[in-house]
């Protein structure tokens, strides 16, 4: 994405068009003044981002405009669906800030009135069930260009369509033997029209129906008529059923439906770079072990991102800032990072840590001498408290804070070269130890200046660079998980030739490692939000046990997204 197009992408107008399109209506006083959204999920995976902001939106519209907002499963097909999924699909969303009270509702609870609908429409002669195979029926579909044929079931009478319905429904016949179609022009340019299939016979117990049912609504037969049933107002949905919504308004009128109609309006699904989005893609990543659950860290699942460590306000803010659009786009993930950081800066707790420790040894620091220093809880909450640090002879710090040969921009620690030592005091480096086999450095020997203590600092010294460490002996371990992105490329839905989104799957995307924190890293529970200073925001892992500590990275420090702000000199 360009500057230019990031910029664009920040302009938020006054009004997004979905609620220009509300007060509209409410101006008409459409709908006596209601508005009412729905969130209808399908309960056949995880929930992801793109799903957070679909929530975070038609929960916002109910919220700005008083009215209110369904959690409705769309559960239309028992084959991929479970109660697993409906439980993590409420549990997402009760953790997003959001409340559906009473109105949890399920297609299938609709059932027994789409079949209503259904048998209604057979009697108009406006359905038909049609004998032919799904194949022959995909076969005679046509194509845009070319109009399709007529089922030779298309006529029959509508007496002996009514009692084949029934005796569908009562089980007679096997999976795919017959369906219903909606009777309505073989040559439509619109696909859609062309005859669509609203009922199958599946014979599979449903999560919520059992074995009550064997014919099961298609999502297109089903969708329009539970929004109607609900009273909604307001139907959003993504794009690609644009072309779908004919049809919905088809099915309306044939069922005489004049009053109380829901409005369907579209809008763009949120693209991330870096990121697949479909649940068909993210089961597959679970299915074939390549991440080790739906709510793998490295998943664009809302449970991913939670136990990654995102806050719910960071997603609601994201989905805020990326507005609604007409036109399909990918947004760059390093926005969702940077309102992660953003949150993280104001409310995470701070310790030192070493991910990648090397002995450091204060050689004119007294043997068994323990200070104890002190740091504020988070700088940028003057209100937190100050936790205790001890400071001993003997220190980690982080193997890159030191280079032997550095070059000349190198503010950090070198032979000769001194450096402040974060709450402490100024250190100067004299020497160095090396694995003679290995010529890997062990230990790096330096001398401090007693005057130079932080805080109380008399010494005149100055200083470029500040390093973070943790005293050897009172170092906690600590598993750090360092996540990356799962996915090397910025449109990881294109691969090369003969290949899928799987090559390009990052093989750097988990790095394991045993860490050293200071002693306050005890005090955190799972799901707590830290700084590692200097290094970035972690989180305790729901694994976590007080002999086995794992902090999960959530985001580094660096910040793509604000220096984007800064080159197109907008703040925030
Ligand atoms: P996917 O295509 O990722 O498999 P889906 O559309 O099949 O998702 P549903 O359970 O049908 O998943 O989606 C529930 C609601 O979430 C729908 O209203 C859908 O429009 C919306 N939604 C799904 N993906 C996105 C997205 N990427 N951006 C915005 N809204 C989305
Ligand atoms: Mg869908």
């Amino acid at each position: 994405m360009s500057d230019t197009a990031k910029k664009d992408s920040l302009k938020q107008p006054s009004l997004n068009f979905i609620e220009e399109i509300i007060e509209e209506d409410l101006r008409n006083n459409k709908n006596e003044g209601r508005v009412h959204t729905r969130f209808p999920p399908e309960p056949n995976g995880y929930l992801h981002i793109g799903h957070a902001k679909s929530i975070c939106f038609n929960f916002g519209l109910a919220k700005k405009y008083s009215g209110k907002c369904n959690l409705r499963f769309d559960d239309t097909n028992p084959i991929t669906e479970s109660v697993e999924y409906v439980d993590s699909i409420k549990e997402d969303t009760r953790w997003l800030g959001y409340d559906w009270e009473e109105r949890e509702f399920y297609a299938s609870d609709y059932f027994e009135t789409l079949f209503d609908y259904a048998v209604n429409l057979i009697k108009k002669g406006k359905a038909y069930v049609c004998d032919m195979s799904t194949e022959e029926i995909a076969a005679t579909r046509g194509t845009p260009t070319r109009p399709g044929k007529e089922s030779p079931w298309r006529n029959r009478p509508l007496e002996e369509s009514l009692e084949l319905f029934y005796q569908m429904r009562d089980g007679k016949y096997p999976n795919g033997a017959k369906v219903l179609r909606a009777k309505i022009d073989m040559a439509s340019p619109n696909m859609h029209m062309r005859d669509p299939v609203m009922y199958r016979i599946i014979h599979a117990p449903h999560h919520r129906t059992q074995n009550k049912w064997c014919i099961y609504p298609t999502y297109d037969w089903a969708h329009g008529q539970s929004d109607y049933i609900e009273g909604i107002t307001h139907s959003v949905c993504t794009l690609e059923f644009e072309v779908h919504r004919p049809l919905y308004d088809w099915f309306l009128d044939a069922l005489e439906i004049k009053k109380n109609r829901p409005r369907q309006i579209e809008f763009a699904r949120l693209n991330l770079t870096y990121t697949v989005m479909s649940k068909r893609k993210l089961l597959e990543l679970v299915e074939n072990k390549t991440v080790n659950s739906w709510d793998d860290p490295r998943m664009p699942t809302i449970s991913g991102l939670r136990r990654r460590g995102y806050t719910p306000e960071s997603i609601r803010v994201f989905s805020e800032k990326v507005g609604v659009a007409k036109r399909e786009n990918i947004i760059d993930v390093a926005l969702l990072e940077h309102c992660c950081r953003q949150h993280l800066n104001k409310i995470a707790s701070r310790v030192m840590a070493v991910i990648n420790p090397v002995k450091l040894i204060i050689d004119n620091y007294p043997d068994n001498k323990t200070e104890e220093l002190t740091g504020r809880i988070n700088p940028e909450d003057p209100d937190t408290l100050m936790r205790k640090i001890p400071f001993t002879k003997t220190l980690f710090i982080e193997r890159e804070d030191f280079m032997e040969d550095p070059p000349k921009k190198f503010f950090r620690l070198a032979p000769g070269k001194e450096v402040r030592l974060k709450y402490a005091y100024i250190i100067k480096c004299e020497s160095v130890v090396k694995d003679p086999e290995t010529g890997e450095i062990t230990e790096i020997h330096c001398t401090y200046d007693a005057e130079s203590r932080s805080g109380q600092d008399i010494s005149k010294k100055k200083v470029k660079g500040t390093i973070h460490w943790v005293s050897y002996e009172h170092a906690v371990k600590i598993e750090a998980r360092l996540y990356d992105r799962l996915l090397k490329t910025e449109n990881p839905d294109v691969a090369e030739e003969g290949k899928d989104f799987k090559s390009n799957l990052n093989p750097g995307s988990l790095k394991i490692v045993e860490a050293y924190g200071e002693p306050s890293i005890r005090n955190f529970k799972k799901g707590s939000k830290v700084q590692f200073e200097r290094n970035g925001y972690y989180t305790v892992d729901p694994d976590s046990t007080e002999k086995h500590i794992i902090f999960n990275r959530t985001v580094t420090l660096r910040d793509s997204w604000a220096k984007v702000l800064k080159n197109i000199g907008k703040k925030g």
